[in-house]
Formats: C-alpha cells, sequence, structure tokens
C-alpha cells in the first residue's frame, strides 16, 4: 500500500491535533470539521478502505467501533453521535487509509448527504 496523507499523520511526518493513540489506531481532529465535534478514527494497520479489510481484520474492526464510541463519550457526545465510514470515491472517500468520521456535538439530518 502506497504513503497516505494519514500514514504521513501516524509517522508524525506532518502534523495532526491527536486526541487518542493506541498501538492499534489513532485520532485526530478532522482539519474540516462538518460538526462541532468531528474526529477521524484509524487503524495504524495500513487498510486502504472497508473492503479491502479481511477475515484477519475482524478483531481491530470491532476494536475501533468500540474506540469510537469510547472517544465520543470523552469528547462529551456519548448520547448523539455519528460514526461514517465512507468507502470508495462514488461515497466521498479521499483519502485511502481506512477511518472511522466521529461526528457530533449537533443535531443530525436523516438521511445524510
Ligand atoms: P473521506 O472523504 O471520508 O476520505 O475523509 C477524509 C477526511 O480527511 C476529510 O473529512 C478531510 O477533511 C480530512 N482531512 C484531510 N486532510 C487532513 C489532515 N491533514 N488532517 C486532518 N484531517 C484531514
Amino acid at each position: 500500500m502506497t504513503e497516505t496523507l494519514f500514514s504521513k499523520i501516524i509517522d508524525r511526518e506532518i502534523p495532526a491535533d491527536i486526541v487518542y493513540e493506541d498501538d492499534q489506531c489513532l485520532c485526530f481532529k478532522d482539519v474540516n470539521p462538518q460538526a462541532p465535534v468531528h474526529y477521524l478514527l484509524i487503524p495504524k494497520k495500513p487498510i486502504d478502505r472497508l473492503t479491502t479489510a479481511e477475515a484477519d481484520d475482524q478483531e481491530l474492526l470491532g476494536y475501533l467501533l468500540l474506540k469510537a464510541a469510547e472517544i465520543a463519550g470523552q469528547a462529551g457526545i456519548g448520547d448523539a453521535f455519528r460514526l461514517i465510514v465512507n468507502n470508495g470515491p462514488g461515497a466521498g472517500q479521499t483519502v485511502y487509509h481506512l477511518h472511522i468520521h466521529i461526528l457530533g456535538g449537533r443535531a443530525m439530518g436523516w438521511p445524510p448527504g
């Protein structure tokens, strides 16, 4: 997998406003926030999109979901938040390193755009 903006953030080659980190994942503020709280949670493992994740990644993907909920709680939006994974260009994916958007702090419309 080629280097991406997010692998450079993991490697500290470009700066980010990091809110959480452990051995498996990194969470930082989205540079173009769409809500008062808008974080991106990424695995350190370079998976380019959800559909290229493999059976071996099952535990990691579950870990990320649980971690997203924990981080939302710590951000004060634990009762109302939205998680988004854009998969592929048609869905709006622009960075090809798997990421979960964590959004909250305002009312969320449905259906999403
Ligand atoms: P997606 O469109 O789902 O691939 O989401 C990519 C997200 O990365 C967008 O919401 C961008 O605003 C965000 N983004 C791009 N560059 C950076 C950066 N250097 N630091 C933080 N967020 C970024």
